[in-house]
């Protein structure tokens, strides 16, 4: 098998870790309530909103703030709301290895406040040939439409891109619109793969 033209990667768990646990524990320690009333206060419709990009920063403070009972201003807000990231180093070289050879594409399902937390933190970004954040863009994973725009902007049909994401669901959804979808665990296992694949 020809070795794919696109290489598609996912962000979260992926090019940088997100400890969920950490941040419903820190959230829940502002507002005084246990993590997991946290975690399922938040797991409403204003997640998927931020996702789509239907909340800018402030609007993302308000609805966590207010699903949470609790007023934080956005000084106070914004970094905690990102605190639960670390950059997965071990990742990097081999992403970076495939500027150029490959067209490099990110597709995230994420919302404003960590777009703007995490872009300067990963200089990478910049070398990729397209950057998807599915706030900027109005898609979200696993919706069709968000992975023919990576198709699109990577200029490949389906089977000439090999999409990365940690999500079974995610990797599913790719398959079966005839991406080659890759299940990521670890920089190790993501060598491997991408070796399997000629790259
Ligand atoms: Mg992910």
């Amino acid at each position: 098998m020809t070795p794919p033209r696109a290489v598609i990667l996912d962000l979260g768990n992926v090019l940088v870790f997100h400890d969920n646990a950490l941040l419903f524990l820190r959230l829940g320690a502002r507002a005084g309530l246990p993590p997991q009333e946290v975690a399922q206060r938040l797991t409403g419709a204003g997640w998927t909103a931020a996702n789509r990009g239907l909340l800018d920063a402030e609007g993302i403070r308000r609805e966590v703030c207010g699903a949470l009972g609790v007023e934080l201003p956005m000084a106070e807000f914004a970094p905690l709301w990102s605190s639960h990231f670390t950059v997965h180093e071990a990742v990097l070289p081999r992403v970076e290895g495939l500027v150029g050879r490959v067209t490099l594409v990110l597709l995230s399902n994420t919302n404003a406040l960590h777009v703007a937390y995490l872009r300067p933190r990963l200089p990478l970004l910049q070398r990729f040939d397209a950057v998807l954040m599915s706030c900027e863009v109005g898609h979200v994973k696993p919706e069709p439409a968000f992975f023919q725009l990576a198709l699109e902007r990577a200029g490949c049909a389906p089977h000439e891109a090999a999409f990365f994401d940690d999500l079974p669901e995610y990797v599913e959804a790719a398959n079966a619109l005839g991406l080659r979808g890759h299940l990521f665990t670890d920089a190790p296992a993501f060598d491997a793969q991408l070796t399997a694949l000629g790259l």
